[in-house]
């Protein structure tokens, strides 16, 4: 019997060997990817499949930080490399749909040494929410 075999190419989320899951705070706390963040995880790796090219991560709770305040201090952020892929809007806007109304994300330094994608959950907005949100679009 003969048996066909296919190659099949999986594209798939990778980290950078320095992006920090956890960190502990000045003061001792421990923190570590929140639910939002896990989240932004599942919708790269969609994103990833849908524009068949890896994406790598390059910042989580290390990521530049804004102030205390700042998304990826509190796990729910992340830094995503651009300078290999052909066509960065396009994952941005792929990224966009994947992750739906309660998160954020764009092309951050466009065209400079610093261009990446930044995305979290969408300032004044808490994930996951108590219910389940009907939010009109
Ligand atoms: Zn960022």
């Amino acid at each position: 019997m003969e048996t066909l075999s296919l190659l099949i190419m999986v594209y798939c989320v990778r980290v950078k060997p320095t992006v920090l899951f956890t960190r502990v705070m000045p003061d001792g706390e421990i923190r570590n990817l929140a639910p939002g963040g896990i989240a932004l995880l599942s919708a790269l790796d969609l994103t990833a499949k849908e524009i068949k090219h890896d994406l790598t991560v390059t910042a989580a709770l290390d990521g530049n930080h804004s102030g205390p305040d700042d998304p990826h201090l509190h796990g729910n952020a992340l830094d995503v490399r651009t300078h290999d892929l052909d066509n960065p809007q396009h994952a941005v806007e792929t990224l966009i749909v994947q992750l739906g109304p309660l998160f954020y994300a764009f092309l951050e330094d466009p065209g400079t040494d610093n261009e990446h994608i930044h995305c979290q959950v969408k300032k004044g907005t808490v994930y996951p929410p108590a219910t389940s949100p009907t939010i009109e679009t």
